[in-house]
């Protein structure tokens, strides 16, 4: 994986960035390799790299603080939250500050009324549900990370869960920001009402991969918890008659809260893991979560059971209680690290496609396992097309990694062939940053870039991560390569 290179002038002031920094946040600057070491990587762990520092502010005007010194003295800066990241967004760079937003972890403001709650972006996704779990309230984007994770990585992100084929990702449910730019001004959009005047700025800081600013305060809307939840285990012999029956479920016009597939390796790993009452003579396994009024969810269900048979399901199975609801779920929630516990290393991919393809593209996978001689196993946001792909591996094997990287993009290419996208929700990073112009014409590239040029010119916040060339900002849409001779030939491409 090639990144830009460290600029030697950097390298070279550390001793004056340091200084500087300790300054700005007392206390809050490391600089021994061994105390950097748990930084040098994160949920993408094949890649790794020591930062030039780690800081770790307590409050917004520290972080503005910081990125004015990084922005007079040209130093590169990676914000991270949890590090849980799955595309390697938080990966530190040789001559980069590693930003750690971990200390702003308060929850600043809890507003029923308009059921809003203000936190600052270290808090976990979890901690707002519980926050208002006592007054029947919680945050609906749930990823499966959610324990860990922050909500400023989930905006950076733009994160989804398994409830959100019906509630929406984290974009659907955010209202207000504050976010540091690289000159270090402090910004906010929105509030807590449902929309902002002007541009839809906060659409284009979620899911910016910690590329434009860095979110300091999020507000975030809080939903009545429903009367009724209940999840049905569908199970088929076949994948493509699992895939057949969410279409089936979605044309009905139903939206469940949600709707999960696991394939044979995935539902037998996590049965191990933690008997969630998973059939394991099944090849594929629907979870479909129903949520609402009593009445209206046992009418729903009974219509899933009906499409499920019509599609040749094998065994139904409905949750009679809480404890079994969530037994359902704690299975899927705990798939990867199960699929862990069978393979040495795996792959999470995350590519989004159409759901009628589902099927084409589940047949072409196992092709892949043929050709490739590695195993695959499927967890997905079904009712999303939202796949999950975990390709198993050993490191420690000569060639494995880099087959797995071979699968995982021959994957990510047919999601964009069948009419998906790269990314569903772990973001692009530096995993799926070289595929991008598989996805993105040259003009639409260029684009977006001239957006990351609005915001920080001198490419200072998380470079070499989404975009598969880095560009000075004055040099877009006039690249002319004459003769072999490339301009700007100090610049990375990768
Ligand atoms: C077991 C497991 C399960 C997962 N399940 C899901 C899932 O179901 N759904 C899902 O969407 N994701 C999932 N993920 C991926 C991951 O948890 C999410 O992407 C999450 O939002 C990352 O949050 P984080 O705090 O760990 O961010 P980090 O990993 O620290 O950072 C992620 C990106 O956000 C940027 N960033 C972080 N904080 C800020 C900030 N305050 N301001 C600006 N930029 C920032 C970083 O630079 C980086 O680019 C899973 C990960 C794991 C390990």
């Amino acid at each position: 994986m090639r990144m830009p290179e460290p600029d030697a002038r950097v390298l070279a002031s550390r001793a004056a960035l340091l200084a500087r920094l300790r300054e700005a946040v007392p206390g809050g600057v490391i600089a021994e390799d061994s105390a950097m070491r748990p930084f040098e990587t994160d949920g993408l762990t094949a890649y790794r790299q020591m930062p030039l520092v780690v800081v770790l502010p307590s409050d917004t005007q520290q972080v503005a603080a910081v990125c004015r010194i990084a922005r007079e003295m040209g130093v590169k800066v990676v914000p991270r939250g949890a590090g849980t990241g799955l595309s390697g967004g938080a990966l530190p760079l040789a001559d980069g500050i590693l930003l750690g937003l971990s200390k702003l972890n308060r929850i600043l403001d809890i507003d029923y009324d308009n059921r809003a709650v203000t936190v600052q972006p270290g808090v976990t996704n979890l901690a707002i549900s519980q926050a208002v779990a006592s007054r029947g309230f919680y945050y609906a984007p749930d990823p499966s990370s959610q324990i860990a994770c922050t909500i400023g990585g989930n905006v950076a992100e733009n994160s989804g869960g398994v409830h959100c084929l019906k509630y929406g990702v984290t974009a659907n449910n955010i209202l207000g920001i504050e976010f540091v730019t690289i000159d270090g001004d402090i910004l906010r959009l929105g509030g807590k009402h449902l929309d902002s005047e002007g541009y839809d700025l906060m659409g284009v800081l979620t899911g910016s991969e910690g590329l434009l600013g860095v979110v300091t305060e999020v507000t975030v809307r809080i939903l009545q918890k429903p009367e009724t939840a209940r999840a049905v285990l569908v199970g088929f012999d076949s994948s493509e008659k699992a895939g057949d029956t969410v279409a089936a479920i979605i044309a009905a016009g139903i939206i469940p809260g949600g709707m999960e597939m696991m394939d044979k390796p995935a539902i037998h790993a996590a049965e191990d893991f933690l008997n969630a009452g998973y059939p394991l003579d099944v090849e594929a396994l629907l979870i479909v979560e129903l949520d609402g009024p009593a009445a209206e969810v046992d009418h729903l269900i009974a219509e899933v059971e009906r499409i499920a048979l019509a599609n040749d399901a094998v065994s139904c199975r409905v949750s009679q209680s809480e404890e079994e609801r969530l037994a359902f779920w704690a299975g899927r929630k705990a798939a990867f690290p199960a699929v862990g516990r069978i393979s040495p290393d795996y792959m999470c991919m995350d590519g989004t496609i159409p759901r009628k393809a589902l099927p084409i593209v589940l047949r072409r996978m196992q092709d892949f396992e043929k050709e490739y001689g590695l195993k695959i196993a499927n967890v997905f946001h079904a009712g999303d097309g939202n796949l999950h792909p975990l390709i198993l591996f050993d490191a420690n094997q000569e060639g494995q990694l880099e087959a797995a990287e071979k699968v995982g993009a021959a994957i990510l290419k047919l999601c964009v062939e069948v009419g998906g996208v790269l990314t569903g929700e772990h973001g692009v990073g530096i995993e799926k940053r070289d595929l991008m112009d598989d996805q993105f014409g040259e003009a639409d590239l260029a684009q977006q870039m001239r957006l990351k040029c609005a915001f920080d010119p001198d490419h200072l916040l998380n470079p070499g991560k989404v975009f598969p060339q880095l560009h000075r900002c004055a040099e877009l849409g006039k690249m002319v390569v004459h003769k072999g001779n490339l301009p700007f030939p100090d610049i990375p491409r990768f």
